[in-house]
């Protein structure tokens, strides 16, 4: 799950984390208020939306007056923001954070992430801050360290020190880095955040260390235990498809391609978006109905699945293990009656009471196209798409 900046900025400043002031506003007026409040001389005001690169897409302004405070809150507030990480669709900017400006000296690098190459919390630091790290790590990946912290032991002076000297850090600065980091990992670790991304880090003219932008993702089945966590959540910026599929516990992801899926098990969905591919087509999303896959769920998977304008044939690729064939094939029959189907839809289904589940559907009078394994099913699939169009 993401949260916006100013939030992530709260989270952390709650660890003791040093970030600028700032409030929220949802309007302009509110924008004027909350730099009233702040009392300038300089605003920085922020367009917060879940994705990166605002600064270069026209989302961040470095400001000087209340007049132009009002302007740019006004110009951002509802205009649809287009950066690197948005796509070329781009996201509507519901609200702005007005924030004191801060005096940059140096722009620096610090990101914490679960690594899985070596099972712990990983820090990447780099003095190049402020641009993107992808770019760095491409182009000079010498100015790039990572330093990993083994959980049993937690966070010491010794990294904190060597990211520190990594970074250029003298003086006070060093001390300044080392309860910064320290109060970092805390803050990943104890709300069980994925990603932690602090770009820029700056040192500012009178050399204190402040973060002046902050990424957060958190682990989204470790939720159940940040409540706090979960009332950040900000539907707007969240696909509604996703939202829907996430209400009846289905792992839905939209994608760009032509081909609904509808499968059981994270494996096998994978494997069934793969072949797709391999046939020469694109899946239109990832969609995972779980272990239990109940009429219900298959019903609400078909409804999400088609809800997506550019769905063109569905591909059903289901292993009734716990849940019997027979049963899913009722689920999958029912569903296409009750929402019409008209997009060609291909079915393979393996394990319990396979023969059984086969003959409910060849038995239902719709045109379910049969499919006797994986291969079958995505090269009939994409055959049959190319028919209809
Ligand atoms: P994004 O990464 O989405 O572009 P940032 O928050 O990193 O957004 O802002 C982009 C740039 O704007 C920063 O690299 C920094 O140079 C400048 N900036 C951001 N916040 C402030 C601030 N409070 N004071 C001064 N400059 C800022
Ligand atoms: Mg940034």
């Amino acid at each position: 799950m993401n949260i916006h900046e100013y939030q992530a900025k709260q989270v952390l400043s709650s660890f003791g984390v040093p970030v600028p002031r700032g409030h929220v506003a949802f309007t302009a007026d509110e924008a004027v208020k909350a730099a009233e409040d702040l009392g300038g001389p300089v605003w920085v005001v922020k367009s917060q939306i879940h994705a990166g690169g605002r600064g270069k897409g026209g989302g961040v302004s470095v400001v000087k007056s209340i007049d132009e405070v009002r302007a740019e809150a006004s110009r951002m507030l509802g205009m649809t923001l287009v950066t690197h990480q948005t796509g070329p669709e781009g996201k509507e900017v519901g609200r702005v954070y007005i924030e004191d400006g801060s005096d940059i000296a140096r722009e620096l690098y610090l990101s914490a992430l679960v690594d899985r190459a070596t099972s712990r919390v990983s820090f990447i630091a780099s003095t190049e801050g402020g641009m993107d790290i992808e770019e760095v790590a491409e182009k000079t990946p010498e100015k790039i360290i990572t330093v990993s912290v083994d959980p049993a032991g937690g966070i010491s002076g010794h990294h904190a020190r060597q990211i520190a000297f990594a970074l250029g850090l003298e003086g006070d600065q060093i001390k300044q880095a080392n309860a910064l980091i320290s109060n970092l990992y805390k803050a990943f670790v104890e709300k069980d955040m994925s990603l932690l991304e602090i770009n820029p880090l700056v040192v500012t003219g009178a050399g204190d260390l402040i973060c002046l932008d902050a990424k957060v993702n958190f682990d989204s089945n470790a939720l159940y235990r940040q409540k706090d966590i979960v009332e950040l959540r900000d539907l707007a910026e969240e696909d509604p498809a996703e939202i829907e599929a996430s209400k009846y516990d289905l792992s839905y992801i939209k994608l760009d391609g032509k081909i609904g899926c509808m499968v059981n098990g994270a494996g096998l969905a994978m494997a069934t978006m793969d072949i797709i591919k391999l046939y020469g087509s694109e899946p239109a999303n990832f969609l995972d109905v779980g272990g239990g896959a109940t009429k219900e769920k298959v019903t609400e998977a078909f409804k999400i699945i088609l809800s997506d304008d550019s769905v063109e044939g569905i591909l059903v690729n289901i292993f009734g293990g716990i849940m019997r064939c027979d049963i899913i094939a009722e689920g999958v029959v029912a569903a296409a009656k009750e929402l019409s189907l008209e997009v060609p839809l291909v079915v393979r289904l393996e394990g319990t009471n396979v023969d059984e589940g086969k003959e409910i559907m060849a038995n239902s009078g719709l045109p379910i196209i049969a499919a006797d394994n994986l291969n079958d099913a995505a090269e009939k699939i994409v055959a049959a798409v190319k028919e209809a169009a």
